[in-house]
């Protein structure tokens, strides 16, 4: 096939027959969950696009499981910054106290 000739597939996929998009029952596309009852053409959850077996574009799901871990630490990182502030606070008022001086 011509189109595919050119994007370079070896190995067509067998889900999308190496286009690289299907068509999905539901408008909610790969993400799947809600959507219309409506046949939609969204990226290929197979090859990722490519349309290739042995070469597959960028895993969508991997992406979203990169984000959520991202955003897990992000908030890790938050609460343990906002803790160490805290300690921060109480080792300033010892230091203050021992010093003399009272806070206000
Ligand atoms: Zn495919």
């Amino acid at each position: 096939m011509i189109l595919r000739d050119y994007r370079g597939v070896e190995t067509p996929c067998p889900v999308c027959a190496g286009w690289g998009v299907r068509g999905y029952a539901s408008t909610a596309r790969w993400r799947g969950g809600v959507g219309g009852q409506m046949l939609t053409s969204g990226v290929c959850d197979r090859c990722w696009g490519s349309g290739d077996e042995s070469k597959p574009g960028v895993d969508l799901w991997e992406v979203e499981a990169t984000r959520a871990r991202a955003e897990k630490a992000e908030a890790e990182v938050r609460r343990l910054s906002d803790a160490l502030d805290a300690a921060a606070r109480i080792v300033k008022r010892k230091a203050d106290r021992a010093a003399g001086r009272e806070e206000t």
